[in-house]
């Protein structure tokens, strides 16, 4: 088991990795539309170009997936913690090394698993 001091420095690298994620996809999914200048324009323009602007905003909704699927991996990281078997390799049980760890908090396999995993989906 990792030690509690251990913990709560992942813990606190996920939810900083968490708030600038969050913070990246506001921002992206604001898009152009928050910038001063173009938020003018939308006055200025008839309305169907504001529908064109519109679709264009969803289009990047659209491309969000990667951060979402981020997300959804720190959020799953920080409930491990809370139900206490966070850092346990999910294949073989070993606990994952913090070294790993510290550069990977989401990491859910140990790097022997990791790397059998993807050796499997590179060579099915
Ligand atoms: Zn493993």
């Amino acid at each position: 088991m990792h030690s509690e001091t251990t913990l709560n420095t992942l813990k606190a690298k996920l939810l900083a990795q968490r708030a600038e994620l969050l913070e990246r996809m506001a921002f992206e999914r604001g898009g152009v539309v928050g910038r001063p200048e173009v938020a003018a324009e939308l006055y200025e323009h008839s309305p169907s170009d504001n529908a064109q602007l519109r679709s264009e905003r969803e289009d990047s909704f659209a491309m969000n997936e990667h951060e979402t699927a981020e997300l959804a991996d720190i959020d799953r990281a920080l409930a491990q913690m809370a139900f206490g078997h966070y850092g346990i390799c999910i294949d073989c049980e070993v606990t994952i090394p913090t070294p790993r760890l510290m550069v990977t908090p989401t990491a859910v396999r140990c790097i022997d698993c990791q790397s059998s995993l993807e050796f499997k989906q590179a060579y099915p």
